[in-house]
């Protein structure tokens, strides 16, 4: 099986006792269909069978289960962990005591904001229940984790928010957005603008480090930023930055709902994503069926709108949280709103619009390209196409930036450009050979690649190295040797410099 679960989230019941203004799933009273105690520990057993590390029980309000207990136990037999999302209100000593015994992992509560703005969104009373819960937690030893929808309502009181869960003795902080969808959807004016974003980024990143609370965004915040993928890196336990690697519905992770459906994830509740019910078959059976989770699994670049379907990050962050893209456009395939990068992209297209200085928009085109920044490099090249210009400097810095970006039939043009005044050009020759292999042209491909390392000079040997990587792609190791024979009589210790890649393909 090409998807291995690490993870679940299970909505174990609809009841509850709040009716949060923010709540996805608009709980009330427990639905008459939900998992009796019976199969809901069977369920358990499937979870653990399956393999999963860890899961997450929410609902409703998970603490209104009876046998909540029993569940918690169950998957901790099974070597699941099971962590609980609760809005705190019946988390007692008591049940605080029940639920460490059973083996809870950690307990988030939701909360929204402080004092009054809280138990607006909430429940009368809640924050300072929820005030005097996390003191409880803290006092038992159980690591305190709060999650918080952020809205307009409270964007603004994340620093005072901040201040009063770090007197809590806070250990974990998750914001995510408030998306419209369930009882928000009813309240569009709370929907944060996109472009706030940014500002949720920045003060997620300006607390780190800042001391024992870690502020980490959810699935639903980023991408692709340098930000985003600190906080990321930062809440797995690593140093170094971790980028979005995709929504993991069907993938790693599932939803399963109340009375046992599952789900890719249980934010996209529409009965069209639901893949099947334990009740009908095992979990096994859904997970491992190839036509569940088909519009996750089989999503792809080029399937989605907007800038997800033309971003360099495309193929790997797939348009970001999927939920996010249905609650805001309506639609899986639609583009992410909510993406920082994208945003930063606007942005930065906006200030490159108001440029007319060439000399300047050519040095920064340079830059960008230098350092990475494709696609705001490729801005910067468009909006010097619009001023004209016709340098062979422009022409060969936006070969490369397009190729970059995979638009091969533009990269070609220009570096045919390039070359139509300096002939001579090995970078241009050596450009136009690799668009011309991506374009399915290989002979003639290749044949632009060898001139190019035929005519480029021992201090600059890239035409060599582009040719054995491209040789390599095309699983022609016989060629790529040889190819490593002959720069090696032109730059001699070639080979001792590229030495693992070469003993790769002696080795087949
Ligand atoms: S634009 Fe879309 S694909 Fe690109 S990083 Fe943002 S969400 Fe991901
Ligand atoms: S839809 Fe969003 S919240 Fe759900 S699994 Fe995907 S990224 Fe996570």
């Amino acid at each position: 099986m090409e998807y291995m679960p690490t993870t679940a989230v299970w909505e174990v019941t609809m009841g509850c006792n709040m009716q949060c203004k923010h709540c996805g799933s608009r709980c009330k009273e427990p639905l008459p269909d939900e998992l009796t105690t019976e199969e809901a520990l069977d369920l358990c057993d499937q979870i653990g069978d399956l393999g999963l590390q860890w899961i997450t029980l929410s609902g409703g309000e998970p603490l209104t289960r009876k046998d909540i207990c029993q569940l918690i136990a169950r998957l901790r037999q099974n070597n699941v962990i099971p962590n609980i999302i609760t809005n705190g209100w019946l988390l007692t000593e008591e049940m605080l005591d029940q639920l460490l015994e059973a083996g809870v992992g950690s307990l988030a509560i939701s909360i929204d904001g402080l004092g009054e703005k809280h138990d607006y969104m909430r429940r009368p009373g809640s924050f300072e229940r929820d005030m005097k819960t996390l003191e409880l937690m803290d006092r038992k030893g159980a690591t305190t984790a709060v999650i918080t929808t952020v809205t307009k309502g409270n964007i603004n009181d994340l620093e005072e928010m901040y201040q009063v869960f770090k007197e809590k003795n806070v250990k974990l902080w998750q914001l995510q957005i408030g998306l419209p969808m369930g009882n928000l959807k009813d309240q569009s004016d709370l929907i944060m603008d996109p472009e706030q974003v940014e500002d949720l980024l920045d003060f997620m990143y300006s607390k780190l480090n800042q001391g024992e609370m870690k502020v980490y965004p959810a699935d639903c915040v980023g991408y692709y930023t340098d930000k985003d993928s600190i906080l990321r890196g930062m809440i797995l336990g690593y140093d170094e930055p971790v980028v979005w690697s995709g929504c993991g519905a069907g993938k790693h992770g599932f939803g399963i709902l109340q009375n046992g459906e599952i789900l890719g994830c249980t934010s996209i509740r529409d009965r069209d994503f639901i893949e099947g019910s334990i009740r009908e078959r095992s979990l096994r059976s859904i997970w491992e069926d190839e036509e569940s989770f088909s519009w996750s699994r089989k999503m792809s670049k080029d399937k989605l709108s907007g800038q997800c379907k033309e971003c360099m990050h495309g193929d790997t962050c797939l348009g970001g949280c999927s939920n996010t893209r249905i609650t805001m456009q309506g639609d899986v395939y639609g583009e992410n709103e909510y993406c920082a990068y994208s945003l930063r992209l606007k942005k930065c297209s906006k200030i490159i619009e108001q440029k007319e200085d060439k000399e300047e928009l050519l040095a920064t085109a340079y830059g960008l390209a230098k350092t990475g920044e494709y696609e705001v490099a490729k801005i910067v090249a468009e909006k010097l196409e619009a001023l004209g210009e016709t340098s062979n400097d422009f022409y060969s810095v936006a070969g490369f930036i397009y190729f970059t970006l995979g638009k091969y039939e533009k990269s070609l043009a220009y570096n045919e450009a390039v070359l139509k005044v300096d002939q001579a050009d090995t970078y241009a020759k050596k450009g136009k050979g690799l668009c011309l292999c991506k374009m399915n042209q290989v002979e003639e491909g290749l044949r632009y690649i060898e001139m190019a390392a035929n005519e480029t000079s021992a201090e600059d040997m890239e035409p060599y190295e582009d040719w054995i990587a491209t040789l390599c792609g095309l699983g022609n190791t016989e060629e790529a040797l040889r190819v490593f024979e002959k720069a090696e009589e032109k730059q001699a210790g070639f080979i001792e410099k590229h030495q693992e890649t070469y003993d790769l393909l002696k080795a087949n």
